[in-house]
């Protein structure tokens, strides 16, 4: 066994990888750019080298660098996670020239299923059921477009280099067609640096479900069951499980002997993941693409088979043979994973990049494992993914699992950034969800309900806020106190705090776009609140070091957490979460009203088409521009009707969050 490895990643998955290293006594390297200097990976790391600044192509993705590290560090051998270099056969060389060990598949494995449309060729050849399609070289535009009216509509364009969903455009016609193979080119060629594509029949209710395999050097492979990655939103996975809901163990068997052969077709060793896409009114399962290295949501695996895919990664990179056969595994209950985001499901999901002012996560035990990779006060940036954590949840049976899931999710907190855990328990909650009606549409029919309105703040909610912001005054009040030695300063009294008589004030809480008001009575011995509604407590309590307020309503006893920032306010309450906007009567209320009539960047990125005339008369919602950001494309629209009277942006523009990107003058 290596007594040192390198990690060549950042976030989640370099801190998940530093774990097991730890637990089996290997020493940890961990490198990072000049954006995560001070990120988690690098303080639980033995030894942490600077690589590059921010921008991946200068640091996570610099062979040399990464090479430069594993010398001067000593390490033996890298793991490379999943992104950056993971699937990269030239950095797999490089560490082999280097006498490194790459902790994957030989070169010549990624290199076989590097390229989807290679990859396709290569099993079908191998007898491996294939989505009909097209997967030529050949990538004249018209002969693509006869390859699709062959195929028949809808069909799917793919980058052959593809992968996280980008470069993929559904046409549902011939009229759509030659606007999304340019689209799919585009974003293929942002992302991959290569814009061919493939076409395939687009299938209209599949199940995604892949299955995990693992090989060692000495020509053993084995399959650890599927997982049921069905819940997905642009093509990309949003909440996996293990194993998949209703699979007839016959079509396991049959699916799991096909990816063992896809494996042991190209000389695979190590984890690798084989997609499949699943029709479960016929039965029938059509290879995708294998992806050569540790998934995204492999815990999900761990937790139904019991073993750390980690661990074996590392002893079959050493070249002890596989732990286990195929007949010693099992599967034991069910497991499911959600992937909680930085993005705003109220504005399309765009990613949300700024700092996590406070973050909480249920505790961990054998039924919930959080795999996180950052902490509270570190940033969400520009450059990186926008996935905070991994919420991992594990119990005997389906049903119970989603119980545990819901009430994971129901006590993770994150402020100050947008998140998508609401939509999370939305979807967690979704009776189809419950019955395992599962398939790739999935949140796309269901869309309407996954993001139901917040409820409005309850009598409690705005206890805890006002109470909040009357201790924390009183907080500001007693330092400034101890600041000027003088026990009755004006911050005191202003508050009315301490006075022998009575004194009275109003908190008023903004709530979409609602004043709520709540009566503060001082007293010698704490407050007395008149909350809406009519119903008054008394209230007390005081701040913990962890930001946990533990209050006392009326005698009763509420942990909870209480975050300000700026006007801001969250509560986290047993009941829920509430966000709130604490309107000073001297600064006078905060209008957040968006000014109509602007287009703004959401998020700093390049302009990559104008769509509209200016000059023109536009609808709402019709497309103005597409601005490429964190590697998608993104069309801004039309806020309502009116004339786009200029573009202040053009084509190639790189712009800033905020940037007006249009002169536009709504109607009416
Ligand atoms: P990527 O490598 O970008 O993740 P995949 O080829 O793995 O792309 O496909 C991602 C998802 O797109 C699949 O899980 C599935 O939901 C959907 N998809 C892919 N191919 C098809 C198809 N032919 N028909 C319908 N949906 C598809």
């Amino acid at each position: 066994m290596f007594s040192k490895i390198l990690i060549a990643n950042r976030g989640e998955i370099a801190c998940r990888v530093i774990r097991t290293a730890r637990r089996m006594g290997l020493k940890t390297v961990a490198v990072y750019s000049d954006a995560d200097a001070e990120a988690m990976h690098v303080a639980m790391a033995d030894e942490a080298y600077r690589i590059g600044p921010a921008p991946v192509r200068e640091s996570y993705l610099k062979i040399e660098a990464i090479l430069d590290v594993a010398k001067r560090s000593g390490a033996e051998a890298i793991h490379p996670g999943y992104g950056f270099l993971s699937e990269n056969e030239r950095f797999a060389e490089a560490c082999a020239a280097a006498g490194v060990v790459f902790i994957g598949p030989p070169p010549s494995a990624i290199r076989a299923m590097g390229g989807k449309s290679e990859a396709k060729a290569l099993m079908e050849t191998a007898g491996v059921p294939l989505v009909p399609g097209y997967h030529g070289a050949d990538q004249d535009p018209a002969l693509l477009r006869a390859e699709a009216e062959r195929i028949g509509w809808p069909v799917l364009i793919k980058a052959s280099a593809g992968g996280g969903g980008k470069g993929m455009k559904v046409a549902a016609s011939a009229a759509e067609f030659d606007a999304q193979l340019a689209s799919a080119k585009r974003e293929s060629a942002a992302a991959f640096g290569d814009d061919r594509v493939l076409i395939e029949k687009y299938l209209e209710r599949p199940r995604h479900v892949e299955i995990q395999v693992f090989a060692d050097g000495q020509g053993r492979c084995v399959y650890l069951f599927e997982r049921d990655c069905s819940i997905q939103r642009r093509h990309q996975k949003v909440i996996e499980e293990a194993p998949a809901p209703n699979l007839p163990s016959e079509v396991r068997r049959r699916m799991g002997e096909a990816a063992v052969a896809a494996a042991k077709a190209i000389g695979y060793v190590g984890a690798g993941t084989v997609e499949f896409l699943y029709d479960p009114a016929q039965g029938g399962f059509y290879f995708m693409e294998m992806n050569t290295r540790l998934q995204v949501e492999h815990p999900v695996t761990e937790m139904i088979t019991g073993q750390d895919l980690v661990e074996w990664q590392l002893r079959v990179a050493s070249g002890e043979p596989l732990p286990v056969g195929q007949d010693d595994l099992t599967i034991h209950g069910h497991a499911i994973e959600a992937r909680l985001y930085a993005e705003d499901p109220d504005r399309d999901f765009l990613p949300q990049t700024g700092t996590l002012e406070h973050l909480g996560f249920p505790p961990c035990g054998p039924h919930v494992r959080v795999d996180a990779g950052v902490r509270a006060g570190d940033a969400i940036s520009v450059h990186y993914d926008p996935m905070i954590a991994k919420l991992i949840v594990w119990d005997v049976d389906r049903a119970s699992a989603v119980r545990r899931m819901r009430a994971a999710l129901g006590a993770t907190q994150v402020v100050g950034l947008a998140t998508n855990v609401r939509f999370l328990e939305g979807l967690a909650s979704h009776p189809a969800f419950l019955g395992a009606d599962l398939d790739t549409r999935f949140i796309e029919r269901h869309r309407a309900d996954l993001l139901p309105e917040p409820a409005a703040a309850g009598p409690r909610a705005l206890a805890l806020a006002a109470l909040g912001v009357l201790l924390d005054r009183e907080r500001t009040a007693r330092e400034a106190a101890a600041a000027s030695a003088d026990p009755w300063s004006p911050w005191v009294r202003t508050d009315g705090w301490r006075l022998n008589e009575e004194a009275r004030d109003t908190l008023t809480f903004r709530e979409n776009g609602e004043d709520r008001l709540v009566g503060v009575v001082y007293r010698r011995d704490g407050y007395r609140l008149e909350l809406p509604g009519g119903e008054s407590v008394t209230a007390g309590g005081e701040f913990n070091p962890g930001g946990t307020l533990e209050a006392d309503l009326d005698g009763v006893r509420l942990s909870s957490v209480w975050v300000r920032q700026g006007a801001d306010i969250t509560v986290f309450h047993p009941g829920g979460s509430h966000r709130l906007t604490l309107v000073e009567p001297l600064t006078g209320a905060l209008d957040q009203d968006v000014p109509g009539g602007r287009v703004a960047a959401p998020m700093p990125g390049k302009i990559i088409a104008l769509l509209a005339e200016p000059g023109s008369r536009v609808e709402k919602g019709q497309p103005l521009l597409v601005l490429e950001a964190m590697k998608m494309e993104h069309t801004l629209k039309a806020p309502s009707a009116g004339t786009l009277t200029a573009y202040r942006c053009a084509v190639g523009d790189q712009v800033e969050e905020g940037n007006d990107l249009v002169s536009f003058e709504a109607e009416g």
